[in-house]
């Protein structure tokens, strides 16, 4: 069962995430991009932070908290993680839209809608060396494991396990997509700072679920 509050304090772990890998963040994207992908993630999340310590501090709909959320980070962030991850937010929204209550049925649905509305908003393929990367294997184990046991926290633990290898995987392939694709073989090497992003958003969610 998730509420509103536990969203809350989910988004405040993100922040603090984020803020704790901004350089680490920022480092993996000075050798593929433009080296930025930490700051405008920090830049992001401390948006999201001050609507969580004001305006959302007494809100109990848990759709309105994924909401304000995206379009805090949409309206914050320059880059092309914006669109992707308030995508991903407002979709997972609509999954809960109405509840006050969220069991865990709803949260296999949300973490579903998350990762297929950014996966359509992005159009990467798997092996393009994004946060697809990440995304694809999640959602294909969370989605097998939610159907066959119904126990969401063991699918969620199993799918984060294969996030992580999908995140791993971005390292020795070569960019397709974005400012790195412009690097060819140079993008060889190093972790997609998108995927290692996604795959620490994801994660987090596995000290809230139980
Ligand atoms: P920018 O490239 O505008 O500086 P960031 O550095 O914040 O943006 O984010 C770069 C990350 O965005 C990449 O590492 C990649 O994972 C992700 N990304 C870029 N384009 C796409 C896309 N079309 N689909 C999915 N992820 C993408
Ligand atoms: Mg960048
Ligand atoms: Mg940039």
């Amino acid at each position: 069962e998730f509420t509103a509050k536990d969203f809350m304090r989910y988004f405040k772990a993100v922040v603090d995430v984020i803020e704790e890998q901004k350089d680490y963040l920022c480092e993996l994207d000075r050798k593929l991009g433009d080296g930025d992908h930490g700051v405008t993630m920090s830049i992001g999340w401390q948006a999201v932070n001050e609507k969580l310590e004001n305006e959302l501090a007494n809100e109990e709909d848990p759709a309105k908290v994924n909401t304000t959320v995206a379009k805090t980070f949409l309206n914050a962030v320059g880059s092309s993680v914006g669109p992707l991850y308030a995508t991903g937010f407002i979709r997972g929204a609509k999954v809960i839209k109405g509840k006050t209550v969220i069991n865990d049925q709803d949260l296999a649905e949300y973490w579903i809608a998350f990762g297929r509305g950014i996966q359509e908003r992005g159009g990467a393929r798997v092996g393009e060396k994004t946060m697809v990367d990440t995304l694809e294997p999640f959602l294909n184990e969370l989605e097998a494991k939610v159907k066959k046991s119904g126990d969401f926290v063991g699918a969620f633990t199993s799918a984060v396990h294969q996030a992580k290898k999908g995140m791993e995987s971005t390292k020795d392939l070569l960019s397709k997509k974005g400012r790195s694709s412009r690097l060819g073989d140079r993008s060889i090497g190093v972790q997609d700072p998108g995927a290692t992003s996604c795959y620490l958003i994801l994660e987090t969610f596995l000290n809230y679920v139980n």
